[in-house]
């Protein structure tokens, strides 16, 4: 089968994930932009990883026949400093004219702090102003759940953002009703030995369907599997879920909501 990650973090796997992930069916990759495991203390620096994103990473993984695509934007987890983030700001758009760019992301809330909202709200400025796709991120912590409200909030009271051009990604059973009755996409993220295992993912399938959904890996430098798309898929097999409906979520559905921009082209 083919599959599409929409949000992987390839710059923190070794050329064997790469291998392993074309002969399973992985061919198109998407990588947002994303905390390093640690904060980077220059704009040079987020240059610098935007470089790498959008020239490096590509070439790399061209060589196993794999397109990847990346979306640019500056981390909540790196959005306390206003400063920093003002000068990061400037230099998004230069990026997200690059061919591979296929809009802002991962932007969100971590902590749902004053500062991670004002840089939050500068984003989605940008994003009107060019008429950008979106991927968002909502905290990880206890606080997803209010999380993913202001969020919502935010964009919604920006009429000119379509939330159908819009992905909330980690959500989780307590935030899917939400997000799909405001019209967005949601992503789902396995995470082997966690909380968001292929059982629980299907679980939330069978609950809520499959219509707006990607399901990704989100594999980065930590303990992470860049097959873990494929083992979900499987898990929906063995419960006798038809093919068409296993192409629709691991296939189609991250096609449809990414080639909204019209740079994307899926392997
Ligand atoms: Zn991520």
């Amino acid at each position: 089968m083919k599959v599409i990650d929409p949000h992987i973090h390839m710059v923190s796997r070794t050329t064997d994930d790469y291998l392993k992930m074309t002969i399973s069916g992985i061919q198109t990759v998407c990588e947002p932009a994303f905390w390093a495991g640690y904060d980077r203390g220059t704009a040079a620096s987020f240059r610098d990883y935007f470089q790498q994103l959008t020239v490096v990473e590509p070439a790399r993984a061209a060589r196993f026949g794999i397109k990847h695509y990346c979306w640019i934007g500056l981390n909540s987890k790196e959005s306390e400093d206003l400063a920093l983030a003002d000068e990061v700001l400037s230099f998004l758009p230069e990026f997200l004219d690059r061919p591979t760019v296929l809009g802002i992301g991962e932007v969100g809330l971590n902590k749902n702090s004053r500062n991670e909202i004002a840089v939050l709200e500068k984003h989605l400025e940008i994003a009107v102003a060019r008429n950008e796709l979106i991927l968002i991120h909502t905290p990880h912590l206890e606080d997803k759940h209010k999380g993913t409200r202001i969020i919502m909030d935010m964009i919604r009271s920006e009429p000119r953002i379509d939330p159908a051009r819009v992905l909330i990604d980690h959500a989780e059973e307590h935030t899917i009703g939400e997000i799909k009755d405001n019209g967005f996409w949601f992503g789902m993220t396995l995470y082997p030995n966690s909380k968001g295992s292929p059982e629980r993912a299907i679980d939330a399938v069978e609950i809520f369907g499959t219509e707006r959904l990607c399901i990704n890996s989100s594999a980065d430098w930590s303990v992470s599997d860049p097959l873990s798309t494929l083992k979900c898929a499987n898990e929906m097999r063995r419960r006798g879920h038809p093919e068409a409906a296993i192409n629709q979520v691991f296939y189609e559905n991250p096609k449809s909501f990414l080639s909204q921009c019209p740079k994307f082209q899926a392997a």
